[in-house]
């Protein structure tokens, strides 16, 4: 017996709905294409002491804030806790508590320091749910301007995010 398969025809979405979908970055490829390291990297980088190298702006009692090295905008914060749990649930009322009070101060500085216009707050569990490292959970505050799928065209040569990088966090280093 054969199955005659029903053909679904795709329209491609229009340029707006592709633009509200996402933040054009397109340096985010060398992250997509790179060999991930080893381990994860919310139990790693507090543990080696070179904040400044890992871009970790500030270590809490219970959570840290740190720079998101492949960011989708400048100023992309990424605050977790220490402990490797893989969803907000699992947080004691102490970690949740310093968690979102470190997103609050988060929020306050970026929009002292970049003025940004609006932002986007995600907190991604689990694979399907499009989380790059799902197992440590983490929140992701990302400042937006006006135009800003534009204004990051402009940065899509890749080499100048490291310096951006730097930039953004001796803005924001010793703040918290
Ligand atoms: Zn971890």
């Amino acid at each position: 017996m054969t199955v005659k398969r029903k053909q679904i025809k795709l329209e491609p979405a229009s340029q707006k709905e592709k633009e509200v979908e996402r933040i054009w970055a397109p340096w985010r490829i060398e992250y997509i294409e790179m060999e991930k390291p080893e381990g994860c990297i919310f139990c790693g980088k507090p543990k080696e002491k070179s904040d400044e190298l890992n871009y970790l702006l500030y270590r809490g009692q219970k959570n840290f804030v740190m720079l998101n090295a492949y960011p989708y905008n400048p100023g992309h914060l990424l605050i977790a806790p220490y402990r490797h749990i893989s969803s907000l649930e699992e947080l004691t009322d102490e970690e949740l508590d310093e968690h979102f009070r470190l997103v609050r101060r988060s929020l306050k500085l970026l929009r002292e320091v970049f003025n940004p216009g609006g932002f986007n707050l995600g907190v991604n569990m689990g694979k399907v749910a499009g989380g790059g490292i799902s197992e440590h959970v983490h929140t992701h505050l990302v400042p937006r301007w006006q135009g800003d799928t534009s204004f990051m065209a402009a940065l899509a040569d890749t080499k100048i995010i490291p310096e951006a990088l730097s930039k953004t966090y001796k803005k924001l280093k010793g703040k918290f």
